[in-house]
């Protein structure tokens, strides 16, 4: 049904930019499926979405980006998800977002993705059983779940164990405390921003991981009404998708 909306608005389903007609079909790959196709229109961004990916849902969108990207930066590849219009400004999609993207930039800095789908998939699994809606009603933000969904996956974790229930409640911890430092309720870039970015820290200190990070530029305060704008310290103006 969301898709229909996005469809209608004629907008690209990977940035989100303005479809413009072209004055005769050309051949162009498809942004998601890399399938080649004769297309009719493209965005301004020259995105080319063929007709059966037109139909690709939030958690597809994060699926089929992260397998096909080679990124080892977690922000940028978060970015790249959520500039989608099919990924909610708020939703418990976010939650799902964080382990996927952590999951694929590891797997492309050790360049092991074997079983990176299966993870991917678990981690799925694991956010939309365990964590399916927003929590904000509840004082707190499911962003910060995907931090300790992201260890379990990634490290096998079973949380009835004592290493994993320490691990997993120390990274959301972490989480949950910058988030309550820098947030106010219903900004779900900004707390994915924060649990990917403790998640580095983490994986520095405790594992010896150093992925590089660029710094979260945030582009979506104009379409946020809740965004804190100049009281946020991702908020960018310039950066500002419309
Ligand atoms: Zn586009
Ligand atoms: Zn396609």
């Amino acid at each position: 049904m969301e898709n229909q909306v996005i469809e209608q608005e004629n907008v690209c389903l990977f940035c989100g930019n303005d479809l413009q007609s072209l004055s005769k079909p050309n051949e162009m790959v498809c942004v998601f499926c890399d399938k080649k196709e004769l297309a009719k229109e493209i965005c301004v961004e020259n995105h080319y979405v063929c007709d059966e990916c037109k139909h690709l849902d939030a958690k597809q969108i994060v699926k089929t980006i992260c397998l096909k990207s080679k990124a080892t930066d977690p922000i940028a590849l978060a970015m790249e998800i959520m500039a989608s219009p099919a990924i909610k400004m708020h939703g418990p999609e976010h939650h799902f977002i964080t382990p996927a993207v952590l999951l694929t930039v590891l797997a492309n800095l050790t360049n092991d993705r074997e079983g990176l789908e299966a993870k991917i998939e678990l981690a799925e699994n694991i956010a939309m059983q365990s964590a399916p809606t927003c929590s904000w009603h509840l004082g707190t933000c499911g962003a910060a779940l995907g931090a300790s969904i992201f260890l379990i996956v990634w490290k096998g974790l079973d949380p009835k164990e004592q290493t994993s229930w320490d691990e997993g409640n120390l990274i959301l911890g972490k989480s949950l405390q910058r988030i309550a430092q820098l947030g106010s309720p219903r900004c779900c870039k900004r707390d994915t921003y924060i649990a990917i970015e403790e998640t580095v820290e983490f994986l520095r200190e405790n594992y010896n991981i150093k992925l590089n990070t660029t710094e979260a530029k945030c582009n979506f305060s104009l379409r946020n009404r809740s965004c804190k704008r100049e009281d946020c310290i991702f908020f960018n103006l310039k950066f500002a998708l419309v």
